[in-house]
């Protein structure tokens, strides 16, 4: 816990960063970081000023509702004030809800769960039926005058059968669609784009100029009411209704909840079926459906005691950079790591993100004690996509990649035009150790029992410096390791000796030629049927095989010109490793290299699409998926391909441009 001097500062810069991001989302309709990050703040704000109440000054953004009504438009003061609503982000925030209300009414409560629609706040007035003024919300006293916007909008009426005054509210937004031809036609006119279909809705409706926004295609859903001298329904449900049978645009999934678990379905249904609607909605609203029991709650400064707005869980997510820790592959490429201030993306604790390799920091221009956007865009590993520029202070350091390797001090070079870093050093131990996993994997030799720990301490306690070392482990050697019983040591040295039965595939994958996958160590392993057989393999030889290109053939040759790989199968075949093909035999014909494969896509294609390009390879026997890992064969990269070409590199995975897969599939 801060203490007060703590406290104050925290607060003060806290409302300075807040006062600089409403401005950017409120007057620019322009925000500078996600909804989640401002409101994240402002959480945090609302919890000091709670425990220092002393210390809420009145210019506070937890004070108010959102900013200032612009110049320019005649400003409109609201009968009652247009508030905003409390949030809650999970099941716990939703029960404590529940409980704060029937602390005050009582057990009998129902609640009207509706649609939270991302757009802009407004206030129709009508007099005897007439449509006379349009208001955003503003600050929630004083709004802008957008009337002659808003009758831009056809599914607003501008007559309906009421008398007297009747003011109606609700939200105005701009459809996905519309959003989208609206950015593309400013991509041509070399015009800025908008973030989000709420800031180009926002956007359109605060133009002087009327015409700007009947030509944005905007649309309205109607929820609420201000001013109402007419009916006297009981509840917010009739009154949806009620507003429905007047002529409004009412959105229709709305649902009446009696318990938490209700409401709580209600918002997993949606958290599914919102990518369908054809506009945005970043939440639930939940609202206590008895209009004299939302009396009774009554208010809080800037939002009501009766209802609150569950917000989905955010994609993107801000945090500082901490540090960057690089780490060496079996290749020798070192990639480095974004160590972060953990946060939460999408349900998930995030503390890492990768940084690919160096150009990306510097295209990133990413320092440590940056304030960064994480997105986690349907990838498990989260990356950063931008720096927060307006966060930095000053006391950022600019992150350069080391030039020699991290675990052997040795100089790292960049290989044939490649981004990566690699180290050469074949004694390098971080490689060593990378390679040992390698080869125990599944796909390998597939030895249980020894995971990355277990590797670590074997190399540490020079039990084993190389493959070869394995098979002459003992268990009175093993014992000793952390964590190492009787029983696992008994089964690690049985598992490492059944390998041994392994056939020669198993081998060929695990010893972890450059470009050799596990589809590539099959196809030689079946042609050459044992390992002396593929070692004198010379490269006319290899290119023979429909499936080996030229690439895999040199790699081939090159791997085992090595003194130092002779010696390694010699040990290998002194320990009693299997050296031959024991799988089915090679079928007679010999089918396309795509056959069997694991393909994956990147990038954009000319004379493809993807779909196309899916259905060539599936013709020819091959499988396209959507990730790059160590079970891909091959990815095609097309123009501009991005995180997926560069885990390929990274992985030593063979990669082709679009005219090698036209070659190959014979166009
Ligand atoms: P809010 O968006 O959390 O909720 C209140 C608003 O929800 C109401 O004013 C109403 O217009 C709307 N709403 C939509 N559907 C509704 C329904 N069915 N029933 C009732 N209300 C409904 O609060 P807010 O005060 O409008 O704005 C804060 C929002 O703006 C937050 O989402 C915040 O993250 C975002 N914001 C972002 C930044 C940024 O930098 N990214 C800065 C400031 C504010």
């Amino acid at each position: 816990m801060l203490d007060k001097q703590e406290a104050k500062k925290r607060i003060d810069d806290l409302v300075e960063q807040l006062r600089t991001l409403g401005h950017a989302y409120y007057v620019l309709d322009d925000p500078i970081v996600p909804d989640a990050t401002y409101d994240q703040y402002l959480n945090e704000l609302r919890e000091l000023e709670e425990e220092y109440p002393d210390l809420v000054s009145a210019h506070s953004p937890t004070q108010r509702v959102g900013a200032e009504p612009l110049e320019g438009f005649q400003k409109v003061q609201h009968a009652i004030p247009m508030l905003s609503l409390s949030n809650v982000f999970n099941e716990e925030d939703i029960r404590n809800f529940h409980r704060q209300v029937t602390d005050v009414i009582g057990e009998d409560v129902t609640y009207v769960c509706e649609l939270k629609i991302d757009g802009l706040a407004i206030s129709l007035i009508y007099e005897d039926g007439a449509f006379v003024q349009g208001a955003t919300r503003g600050d929630g006293t004083t709004g802008e005058d957008i009337t002659s916007n808003l009758r831009t909008i056809h599914s607003l009426p501008l007559k309906i059968d009421a008398e007297g005054t009747l003011e109606v509210r609700g939200e105005a937004f701009m459809p996905r669609a519309s959003f989208l031809s609206l950015n593309e036609a400013r991509e041509e006119q070399e015009e800025a784009l908008f973030a989000n279909p709420r800031n180009a809705a926002a956007g359109s409706l605060r133009q002087l100029d009327p015409k700007i926004a009947a030509s944005r295609n905007l649309d309205v859903f109607l929820f609420g009411y201000g001013e109402w001298e007419q009916e006297n329904l009981p509840t917010h449900g009739e009154r949806l209704n009620y507003l429905e049978s007047l002529g409004f645009k009412v959105n229709s999934h709305w649902k009446e909840c009696s318990t938490v678990e209700e409401i709580i379905s209600f918002i997993e249904e949606w958290t599914t079926k919102r990518a369908e609607l054809p506009y945005d909605i970043d939440g639930i609203v939940i609202k206590v459906n008895r209009l004299a029991s939302q009396e009774e709650l009554g208010f809080r400064a800037n939002n009501p005691r009766f209802a609150t707005a569950y917000k989905f869980p955010a994609e993107e997510a801000v945090t500082t950079l901490q540090d960057v820790e690089l780490s060496v592959g079996r290749t020798g490429v070192v990639t480095p790591t974004a160590v972060l201030e953990p946060v939460l993306i999408d349900g998930s604790t995030v503390q890492r993100a990768t940084l690919h390799n160096a150009d990306q920091i510097k295209e990133l221009d990413v320092r440590i004690g940056d304030t960064v956007v994480l997105k986690k865009a349907g990838d498990i590993i989260p990356k950063i996509v931008r720096v927060v520029e307006e966060m930095r202070t000053g006391d950022e350091e600019p992150y350069t990649m080391p030039t020699n390797c991290p675990a052997c001090k040795e100089e790292l070079v960049h290989l044939e035009d490649e981004v990566a870093l690699r180290c050469i050093n074949p004694d390098c131990p971080a490689q060593l150790q990378e390679k040992l996993i390698h080869f125990v994997s599944r796909n390998a030799m597939n030895i249980d029992g020894l995971g990355e720990k277990v590797i670590q301490q074997l190399y540490v306690e020079e039990l084993v410096q190389t493959i070869s070392d394995l098979y002459h482990l003992k268990k009175e050697d093993i014992l000793p390791l952390e964590r190492m019983g009787e029983k696992s040591a008994s089964n690690l040295i049985a598992a490492i000796s059944d390998s041994k039965d392994n056939s020669l595939e198993k081998l060929v994958f695990g010893l972890g030629i450059r470009h050799i996958g596990a589809k590539a160590a099959t196809i030689l392993a079946k042609r050459f049927k044992t390992m002396d057989a593929l070692k004198d393999a010379t490269f006319e030889k290899l290119i023979e095989i429909d499936e080996v290109g030229e690439i895999m053939a040199d790699a081939v040759v090159q791997y085992f010109e090595a003194d130092q790989i002779n010696q390694l199968i010699d040990d290998l075949k002194d320990a009693g490793v299997n050296m031959t093909y024991d799988g089915p035999a090679e079928p007679e014909n010999t089918n396309h290299f795509l056959s069997g494969k694991t393909v994956v896509l990147t990038g954009k294609m000319d004379h493809f699409t993807r779909k196309e390009a899916q259905s060539k390879i599936e013709a020819l026997g091959g499988s396209v998926t959507g990730s790059v890992s160590s079970n891909t064969d091959l990815v095609v990269a097309g123009e501009s391909a991005g995180s997926k070409y560069e885990r390929a590199v990274d992985l030593d995975i063979l990669i082709w441009n679009e005219e090698q897969f036209l070659d190959s599939v014979g166009e």
